[in-house]
């Protein structure tokens, strides 16, 4: 891979509200009688359910792919993501994620994702409240066997609607100019998510999410110890309406 140099980071803070039950799944279920048959990923030490940050970012990546129209080329797993095969021009979706420096070009990663804990107003809300288990609530739903017809009732567990995760973190980093376009589609990834679903059970109304109160901060290689604000929204539709004037921004800022 060439050496490219970085220009900045802009360091994207916000929170993430479960506007339905969320429920991203953990290891484990079925381990004790009575157990819970799909939980939810908790952190091993507080035990408090979180939204991994590869979630977010596998979800933002697909439903990019799809948009884009980007080939889905590649397993990874159970799952099948795109890759550009050619050095030459790697594509928004490649620039954004990243290719591996093992296959036949490397590509920095533009976008890195943090994972995002419950906010201490939301673990204190559902600390009082009586939830089904610590944090979170069961949700029983049938499932039909295709070929015996047999009803089967299981448990799924789901962080309430209406808990607040935050502050997420998400990372950008810019290399070149073009790189700010990328921005576009950061936001309209964004958009998707809200519009899709995060998690599992999305079809069957869960893992609608919001995202609120973002804050831009850039943090340019010229003065990286401080971090200069450059925009703040207390919505998607806010980020949206500024994200041209935040370009230019960031842009003036930057020196490539
Ligand atoms: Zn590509």
């Amino acid at each position: 891979m060439e050496t490219i140099r970085l220009a900045g980071r802009i360091i994207l803070n916000c929170e993430i509200e479960a506007v339905t039950g969320l429920h991203i799944g953990g290891k484990g279920g079925n381990l004790e009688i009575g157990g819970v048959d799909n939980p939810v990923i908790r952190d091993v030490l507080t035990q408090q359910p979180y939204i991994p940050g590869s979630s977010l970012r596998g979800k933002l990546r697909s439903q990019l792919e799809r948009k884009l129209n980007a080939d889905q080329n590649k397993s990874v797993g159970k799952a099948k993501i795109h890759m550009c095969e050619k050095k030459e021009h790697p594509c928004r979706v490649c620039r954004l994620f990243g290719v591996p420096a093992s296959s036949d070009f490397g590509s920095p990663t533009r976008l890195l994702v943090r994972d995002v804990a419950m906010t201490e107003a939301s673990v204190q809300r559902l600390n009082k409240a009586f939830t089904d288990q610590q944090f979170t609530e069961l949700k029983s739903e049938v499932a039909i066997d295709r070929v015996t017809a047999m009803a089967s009732p299981r448990n799924i567990e789901r962080v309430p609607a209406g808990t607040v995760f935050g502050p997420a973190e998400l990372v950008f980093s810019i290399f070149e100019a073009e790189d700010l376009e990328l921005l576009k589609d950061l936001r309209d990834g964004l958009q998707l998510v809200e519009d899709d679903y995060l998690g599992g059970g999305g079809s069957r109304g869960n893992g609608k999410i919001r995202f609120k109160n973002l804050k831009f901060a850039l943090r340019t290689t010229e003065n990286y110890s401080e971090p200069n604000p450059v925009g703040e929204y207390a919505a998607l539709a806010d980020f949206e309406k500024d994200l041209n004037q935040l370009i230019e921004k960031i842009e003036a800022a930057l020196k490539f």
